[in-house]
């Protein structure tokens, strides 16, 4: 218990990768919109006193301007997405519920939600529902209102519903994590734009499946569909409701291990075998056997302060309890790690090259005004030396007047002299 408790509140968690990338991009993406405001300024007034810029260099630097802004937005809205598919009351909405430790998604008959439901964080403490193509904000009040409008709304399947709830209320959704809900895959003929409008983002799928019965054709189809439209996805596979294989009257121990050992053989064979996403090692860490309904119940009476065992359902409450942490732990490391690679990595490499395309530009800019100054000074160098040229001549004829004058002078003293003699 103490260990959940601060797993759920320490800075420890696996999604702090995420968290902690993400706020080094952004840091980063500020310093390079600072580094392009400032050298669009200065390329402005440079074009204002000489002319070494040109028009189209200066609407060049300006469109980096709004790359980098429209670069950070997206940058701010980026999460990491996990999708849940599987046939219909196999459990999906009930695992979430149990991340979420808390019911926050309807679940149970006559609750089956025939659209997709994204549940996302909200900031200020707020909780409402937004429908896909409108932007109006609706209040939820409660899980019982909330159902009921996912009911009785006529929506498409593969529309959207988005459910903002508050953030601080869980750690996942505090760490931008956000969770989709499917319709079952039993239901949908549209499986081809499920996937183009809803899980083309996602970072991990988890399959779940009904412990109690084996995979159907259904699951793995969608599945073999994701695969050919995406590289290596992130499949785990959540064998659900294994409480009730416990809860079977005549269930020996070693039964129960035969029918675990034998469902765990055919999904890490579908894993690697038929999808070919992962090595057996890879796919022997992404298949777990739990109870969602148990582990939701035993984290509200956790939030009660009551210990989890008070929400088991049957034998063998703790094994499947650890179970469900260890697929919280790895599916965390998972998301984090995949969800940098995926969201990030292109940023950075666009980053990279803003700021290389601007240095370049920025030399070739330099070179021009080291040229330009070269040729000033040339001119200046000439201009003096025409000068000095002048006032050497200057001097020269001022000497040579002086000495005609005093020519001039003498003669002139030697004519009246004379004439005065004569
Ligand atoms: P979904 O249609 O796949 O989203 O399935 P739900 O989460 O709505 O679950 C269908 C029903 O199965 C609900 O009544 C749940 O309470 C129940 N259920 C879900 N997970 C478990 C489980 O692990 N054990 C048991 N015994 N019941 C479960």
């Amino acid at each position: 218990l103490t260990e959940s408790r601060l797993y759920q509140s320490n800075d420890k968690s696996p999604l702090q990768i995420f968290v902690r990338a993400k706020k080094k991009i952004n840091d980063i993406y500020g310093e390079i919109e600072e580094y392009v405001h400032e050298t669009t300024t200065f390329i402005n007034a440079l074009h204002a006193e000489a002319e070494i810029v040109d028009k189209a260099e200066r609407e060049l630097f300006e469109s980096y301007v709004y790359k980098v802004a429209a670069i950070r937005e997206v940058l701010q809205r980026d999460h990491m997405k996990v999708a849940f598919f599987g046939r219909t009351s196999n459990g999906k909405s009930s695992v979430i519920n149990a991340m979420l430790r808390e019911k926050i998604l309807p679940s149970g008959i006559g609750h089956t939600t025939n659209c997709f439901c994204q549940v996302e964080g909200s900031n200020g403490g707020e909780a409402y529902l937004m429908k896909e193509g409108s932007d109006e904000k609706l209040n939820v009040v409660n899980i019982k209102q909330l159902a009921n409008a996912l009911c009785q709304e006529k929506l498409c399947e593969s529309s959207l519903v988005r459910i903002f709830w508050p953030r601080e209320r869980c750690s996942l959704l505090r760490d931008d994590v956000v969770f989709v809900d499917s319709p079952g895959v039993d239901v949908s003929a549209n499986l081809d734009d499920w996937i183009d409008n809803h899980c083309l983002n996602a970072d991990v799928f988890v399959l779940v499946l009904n412990a109690e019965s084996t995979m159907t054709r259904a699951e793995k189809q969608f599945f073999h569909t994701v695969s050919q439209k995406l590289s290596k996805p992130n499949i785990f596979i959540l064998n659900n409701r294994w409480d009730a294989s416990a809860n079977e009257p005549e269930c020996q121990e070693s039964e129960l291990a035969k029918v675990k050992s034998q469902h765990t053989e055919r999904c890490i064979d579908f894993l690697t075998k038929e999808l070919k996403v992962s090595n057996e090692k890879e796919a022997a860490e992404r298949v777990f056997f739990v109870s969602a309904r148990e582990t939701l119940q035993a984290r509200i009476e956790e939030a009660k302060g009551n210990p989890p065992h008070m929400g088991a359902i049957a034998e063998g409450f703790q094994m499947r309890y650890f179970e469900f942490q260890d697929f919280e732990r790895k599916f965390e490391e998972c998301i984090s790690q995949s969800a940098v690679k995926t969201k990030f990595q292109q940023h950075s490499s666009r980053g990279k090259s803003v700021s290389g395309d601007m240095k370049s530009m920025l030399d070739n800019i330099y070179e021009r005004i080291t040229i330009f100054r070269n040729l000033k000074q040339d001119q200046k160098n000439m201009l003096t030396e025409r000068i000095q040229g002048t006032e050497t001549q200057m001097m020269q004829v001022t000497r040579e007047m002086k000495m005609k004058i005093h020519n001039m002078v003498e003669e002139v003293e030697e004519k009246v002299s004379k004439a005065l003699n004569e």
